[in-house]
């Protein structure tokens, strides 16, 4: 259904330069593959048989970490993020300004902090679930390549390397590594970004976001930290019985579009579409959950593998 959507959408980046703000914002929210990161994680396990092994160890400490309920951190402090921009760009117009890449920080520091104003729509339904992951982040540096040659990027890692016209990670076992490319033209559509899970190699370790879903209004960012941090998208990746491994997300069908009213029941329980880790509209979502948060701070737990960064 996905994929016949998408093929209505003629998406060459002439048009998208031509239309209004606004309506491009949503017509790339309801049409394009807003995110890679499943597919990206496929295919890294093909080519590397390390990974899941090293991916079910981190299940394991994570699920360690839960079952000790020691979720001190949560309460007590915030784990801060040093984060490394890579602002990849071929116009001037597409290297971004430091304002928008604060913007984009701060939309971070709101969503993981429990502080974005949307927040408020939060039907009490699921109140008691939702979550102050307690994550801060802060700009480390900024790194900026022009590439005379590329504007269109495919989601193969190439920005992440100096050799294939991209920038190179930075210290990613302390620092978040976070590339912005002009776009990422996928069949007929465009994806939006992607990210590697916690346990994939360190040299393209950290996000990918196109430059067009960076800045203050945007979540793409969001999502795809919450992947950075090892949270599954909300419907487990596949129907009623699929699992996120979070235990207070509800069961979905699929990933939800636009921006659904409440509620919109699916599997028996009322979808939790305002979920970061949904596929609706930024403007509509708007949290995360504690069992989400759990995991996240597991990663950062001892012996988690992010553990350098929180230190
Ligand atoms: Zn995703």
């Amino acid at each position: 259904m996905l994929l016949a959507i998408m093929s209505l959408v003629s998406c060459d980046d002439s048009i998208e330069e031509n239309l209004p703000k606004e309506e491009f914002s949503a017509l790339n929210q309801e049409n394009k593959k807003r995110c890679f990161t499943m597919d990206k994680l496929e295919d890294n396990l093909s080519k590397d048989k390390n990974i899941a092994s090293k991916m079910s160890a981190i299940e394991e400490h994570t699920r360690n970490f839960i079952k000790k309920g020691n979720f001190k951190r949560l309460a007590n402090g915030v784990i801060q993020i040093p984060v490394v921009f890579h602002v990849i760009y071929r116009w001037s117009s597409e290297n971004l300004a430091l304002s928008v890449l604060q913007g984009q920080i701060d939309a971070l520091n709101e969503d993981f902090n429990m502080q974005n104003p949307n927040r408020r729509a939060l039907p009490s339904e699921f109140a008691s679930v939702e979550a102050n992951v307690g994550i801060k982040f802060v700009i480390k540096k900024v790194i900026r390549v022009r590439n005379f040659k590329k504007r269109k990027w495919r989601p193969n890692d190439d920005m992440k390397y100096t050799s294939k016209g991209g920038s190179d990670a930075v210290n990613p076992q302390e620092f978040l590594n976070f590339w912005i490319v002009n776009s990422m033209p996928y069949k007929k559509g465009q994806i939006l970004g992607y990210a590697q899970f916690p346990g994939g190699n360190w040299a393209t370790d950290g996000i990918v976001v196109a430059k067009n879903f960076v800045g203050p209004r945007f979540r793409t960012a969001t999502h795809e930290v919450g992947h950075y941090l090892n949270l599954r998208h909300i419907w487990g990746d596949g129907g009623c019985y699929a699992s996120d491994f979070v235990y207070d997300t509800p069961n979905a069908k699929g990933p939800s579009r636009g921006c659904p009213s409440y509620p919109t029941a699916e599997c028996g329980s009322n979808n939790m579409t305002m979920n970061f880790m949904d596929y609706s509209y930024d403007s509509c979502m708007y949290m995360f959950t504690k069992g989400q948060s759990y995991r996240m701070n597991a990663v950062f737990a001892p012996g988690g593998f992010r553990e350098a960064m929180a230190k």
